[in-house]
C-alpha cells in the first residue's frame, strides 16, 4: 500500500484490501506474521488463514469480503504482509485491479 514509482503514487486507501480477492502467503510470511501479533503459529493459522490451492496459503476474509487483517487505519500486519501486497499494483496485478486502485488511473 505504499508504492511509489514509475508514475504510480499509492494513495493509501485501501481499496485494494477490499472486497473479494485472494490475499496469498507462503509458510515463511504466515511465519512472520504470527511472530508479530506474538501469536502461535498454528493458533495463526487457524484464526487467519485457509489452505490456498498451492499448497501454501490464502488469507481469510472478513464477512463482507474485506481482508481480515484491513482495519479502519489500514493494514494490521502492514510490516509484515504478504509479498503480494508489497509488489501490488507494480509487480502483480489483475485485470480489475486498474478499476479500484485509484494510484493507477
Ligand atoms: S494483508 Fe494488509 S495489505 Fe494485504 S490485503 Fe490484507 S490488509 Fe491489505
Ligand atoms: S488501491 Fe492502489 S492507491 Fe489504494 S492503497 Fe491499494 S495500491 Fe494504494
Amino acid at each position: 500500500m505504499e508504492q511509489e514509482n514509475k508514475g504510480f503514487q499509492c494513495k493509501r486507501c485501501g481499496e485494494c484490501c477490499r472486497g473479494e480477492g485472494f490475499v496469498r502467503a507462503s509458510e515463511d510470511e504466515i511465519r512472520a506474521m504470527a511472530d508479530y501479533l506474538k501469536m502461535e503459529l498454528d493458533q495463526f493459522k487457524k484464526d487467519y488463514t485457509r489452505p490456498s490451492l498451492f499448497g501454501d496459503y490464502w488469507l481469510k476474509e472478513k464477512e463482507n469480503g474485506d481482508c481480515i487483517f484491513l482495519e479502519e487505519n489500514g493494514c494490521r500486519i502492514h510490516n509484515v504482509k504478504p509479498l503480494q501486497c508489497k509488489t501490488f499494483p507494480m509487480n502483480w496485478r489483475n485485470r480489475d485491479s486498474a478499476q479500484i486502485c485509484p494510484g493507477l488511473k
